[in-house]
Parts: structure tokens; sequence; C-alpha cells
């Protein structure tokens, strides 16, 4: 399984596109969240996926950064159909509320006609809870609430890479057991200690170092950061140093357009 990196940024960042990726194994594509504009075209065609390769689709929440991108994969899906580039359909997998917040966009994006002729028919939407499983590129995904304290929000577990995605939110407790050992932990950091603003942790995101100490607490073999700042020019270098300084196992902290090998 390889995780093409589109975007490894929170919502205010300036080089890099918001946190969004897409999954490749046994060349089948999921996109996973998809930004919050259409610098989703952009990544895509950098990281040189085409977007008729793309099956699923998983939205985590309604928060702009994550969901904004979808009225450009919509449309980028609508004119692949129309064009006839495209004939397997496109499923688009989240919660109620991702699923209605997609089809409102898509009906602005594409006009009533347009909509009509896709929506339901060639692109699908399911709708997922909590604890619900679903075979997406012929893997095991496990959806789970993040428990997010100001909005629904859903990561998943993928029980063959024994790979966790906790969205843009700290692991909730409630989890350390579940995930205790995972070979793979996906969190967001929101940057580095020193660059936090006078008046301490924000409640929704945490700084690397608290991240990483979650990482310590399970026992995760790998963590992947991301969700972060980018004013730092040697953002990657400061980030890792402060996980590894309470984190005993490896740590990746992807830059836009990476590509990270699961195995
Ligand atoms: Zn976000």
């Amino acid at each position: 399984m390889k995780l093409h990196i589109l975007g490894t940024g929170h919502a205010m960042t300036f080089k890099n596109y918001n946190t969004c990726y897409v999954i490749e194994e046994n060349g089948q594509f999921m996109l996973v969240d998809a930004g919050g504009g259409n610098r989703i075209i952009t990544r895509l065609g950098e990281a040189e996926i085409d977007i008729v390769k793309i099956d699923y689709a998983f939205c985590t929440h309604t928060h702009t950064d994550h969901l904004l991108g979808f009225a450009w994969v919509v449309r980028l899906n609508y004119h692949a159909f129309k064009a006839g580039l495209r004939e397997t359909p496109f499923t688009i997998v989240g919660s109620h509320e991702c699923v209605s917040a997609i089809k409102t966009l898509a009906k602005i994006t594409l006009g009533e006609s347009a909509y009509d002729s896709v929506i339901d028919k060639k692109i699908l939407f399911k709708e997922v809870k909590n604890g619900e499983k679903m075979q997406i590129l012929g893997l095991n995904f496990q959806f789970f609430d993040t428990y997010a304290v100001d909005m629904p929000q859903m990561g998943f577990y993928i029980e063959e890479k024994d790979f966790v995605f906790a969205g843009d939110v700290p692991l909730n407790e409630r989890y350390f057991e579940k995930f205790n050992n995972a070979k793979y932990l996906c969190l967001e950091a929101l940057c580095s200690v020193n660059e936090l603003k006078k008046g301490g942790l924000p409640n929704k995101h945490f700084p690397v170092v608290k991240s990483a100490e979650t990482a310590q607490k399970i026992h995760a073999q790998n963590l992947i950061l991301w969700h972060t700042a980018d004013r730092l020019p040697n953002r990657q270098e400061v980030y890792l140093k402060e996980a590894k300084s309470v984190y005993d196992g490896n740590v990746i902290v992807p830059n836009d357009l990476d590509v990270v090998e699961i195995i």
C-alpha cells in the first residue's frame, strides 16, 4: 500500500495544500479528504494520478479545509463521465453530514441537470456510521468516531495494514487500548511548541510533542504527522526532533507530493 500525499497543511497554510492523500493498493485508488479548493486538481496532476483511476473517496468531516475540494473532485468526475473517459462509478463514503454537504456542493457546482445526470447514478454515496466496516480496495476498513469537540468527524482503521487514521483531531483516549501497538498511527500536529501562540494549547489540535506522546503511550511503531503549519523553512527537521524527544518509534513528517510506503 502507498500513500500519495497531496497536502500536509492545516486549514490556513500558505505553501502546502490542506491535508489529503490518495491510498494506492494493487493498482486501485482511494482519495481521503479533498482539501479546501481547486488546488486538488493541481495536486492530482502533480502526483500523476488521473481522476478516472480513483474509484473511492472518503470525507472525514465538513470543515472547509477537507470538504471544499470535493466540489472539484465531483466536477472532474462529471466531465470524465461526459467525455466517456470514465466507466466505473465513483463512490464517496462519509457520515450523513459529509454526504449531504458534498451533494449541496455538487448541486451548486454542476447545476441542476448535470447534477441529476450523475449524482446517485454514476457518482454514488455511501453513508457510514461509527464502528461500521466496509471493504474498499480489497482492504477491510473500520470507520470510527473521532469524538472531535466541535463537530462530527470520522477516522478509520485498515485491519490488514494495522493503520490508524485519526482525522484532524488528537486520538481520543478511549481508543488507546484498541489501537495499542498499532503499526501505523496518522495524527494531526498543529506546529512545534515554540510556534504556539501565547495562551497555550488550542483545544482542537495538538502540537507535535503532544501527538508524539500519544504515539509513545500506545506504542505505535510508525507515526505519520500532518495537518501542520508551514511557516518554518526547516519544518520537517524541527518537527522530527520534537517528536523524537518523547517517542521511540519511527516518525514520518511528509511533504506535499511525497509517497509513503505502508508495508
Ligand atoms: Zn482540518
